[in-house]
């Protein structure tokens, strides 16, 4: 760069761009994570002149009209692997930087307008996880039983005596055959009250292999079931009907669930999972309306905590086009209905929709799958899709970004 009086300055196609009102931008290198903040008008002229759709990501700089400050800007991001230089020459021709883009929005557009694609069954392909809540019925008074499944997958209890009835659950059965289903959650109430949960493997043949059985602790039964086992743990705990159920419970094939308020929680949960050696164990915070300190020194995120390791740029694609906790997932409750998330508007009843027209309706109406972080402050924010999308703990506490970032 020294020696010309001409060179072209290009930025990598695999750099992220991000603005903040114009003010600040970032630049991020998705294949290394270095990044650069800048509020240097200077600097975000050139970055911006580099994104004008007729230069291609390249522009041609001379020497002699570049000050300290822009010069600094390109060292640094060329060091950093987020901008590439050449020298300029007659003879060699401008350098093209095809910058990809993000194509989601005309894809569903097609989907709105070729109505027989729109309901065709590759419809069925974006469906990959279903919950099925088969029961409502349980005897247990659960302290946190209104509140925990609107944040993890915990049972749930109304006593209205709802339940899938075979016609409906071998209606299911036969829609998603062909779906490629990675995980069926069987969930209750009490599942071991369900009359028909030994029938679920032969009625879900095509998926038998990826059955997940949800029961709280105190409710577990040993059963003859060639499923996986997935069983809540909640504090305080009984440690007789605890023993009990770890005695029952078949090792291999079980994961445990801890149910985290506070970081007493997190110490009994180390001790339980040292003294049983349980191989297969998770946590997962729960917001109680009373913990946000928790939340906040626990779940937070701060600046360090979004660069900690490097997001790929297709990361930052699907976080700007999808939601991946909801995306591909379907939640069906004892009565029928069906949801898209747990906290979403209703979709419709398994006993009245198929599942190609409950799929289209989420890829058209965007309950859950696509919401991404569009809403204030998130959509001001240099981090927008460096973040993950929203959880059903932003919907519980009632904010919309979890962070200390923006307050
Ligand atoms: S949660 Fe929202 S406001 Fe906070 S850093 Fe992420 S995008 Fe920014």
């Amino acid at each position: 760069m020294e020696n010309q009086e001409k060179f072209w300055l290009f930025i990598k196609p695999h750099v992220y761009v991000s603005k903040e009102e114009n003010k600040c931008m970032l630049l991020y290198n998705t294949q290394n994570g270095e990044f650069i903040e800048t509020a240097r008008q200077h600097a975000i002229n050139t970055v911006n002149q580099l994104h004008e759709r007729q230069n291609l990501g390249t522009i041609l700089m001379e020497k002699k009209v570049i000050d300290s400050e822009i010069e600094t800007f390109i060292r640094e991001a060329e060091q950093k692997k987020i901008f590439g230089i050449m020298l300029y020459s007659e003879k060699h021709p401008r350098p093209v930087q095809l910058m990809p883009v993000l194509n989601i929005q005309k894809d569903i557009e097609k989907l709105r307008k070729d109505t027989d694609r729109s309901i065709g069954e590759d419809t069925l392909h974006y469906l990959t996880e279903l919950t099925l809540y088969v029961n409502d019925d349980c005897s247990l008074r659960c302290r946190h039983c209104k509140e925990a499944y609107k944040q993890v997958n915990f049972c749930i209890q109304n006593n209205t005596k709802f339940s899938i009835d075979l016609p409906t659950l071998q209606s299911i059965a036969k829609q998603i055959q062909y779906a490629p289903i990675g995980r069926l959650n069987i969930i209750g109430g009490n599942i071991f009250k369900y009359p028909l949960l030994e029938n679920i493997v032969d009625i879900f043949d095509a998926q038998k292999e990826v059955i997940h059985c949800w029961s709280h602790y105190r409710n577990f039964q040993p059963k003859d079931l060639d499923v996986n086992f997935d069983i809540w743990v909640d504090f305080p705990v009984s440690n007789e009907l605890l023993k009990k159920c770890l005695c029952d419970a078949p090792q291999d094939k079980t994961t445990f669930h801890f149910l985290i308020k506070n970081t007493e929680d997190v110490v009994n949960t180390e001790e339980i999972i040292e003294e049983h050696n349980l191989a297969n164990t998770e946590l997962h915070p729960f917001y109680t309306g009373e913990n946000i300190e928790f939340f906040e020194d626990n779940i937070f995120l701060n600046r360090e905590d979004i660069f900690s390791e490097i997001i790929e740029q297709r990361k930052i694609f699907c976080n700007q086009a999808f939601n991946f906790h909801n995306f591909g997932k379907l939640i069906v409750s004892a009565n029928g209905d069906v949801f898209a998330n747990i906290n979403a508007p209703k979709l419709g009843n398994v006993k009245e929709n198929s599942f190609l027209e409950l799929l289209y309706k989420e890829l058209d109406e965007n309950t859950a799958w696509r919401k991404t972080r569009t809403e204030k402050p998130c959509d001001n924010c240099l981090y927008q899709y460096l973040c993950p999308p929203t959880s059903n703990y932003e919907f519980v506490i009632g904010k919309p970004n979890l962070c200390t970032v923006k307050s």
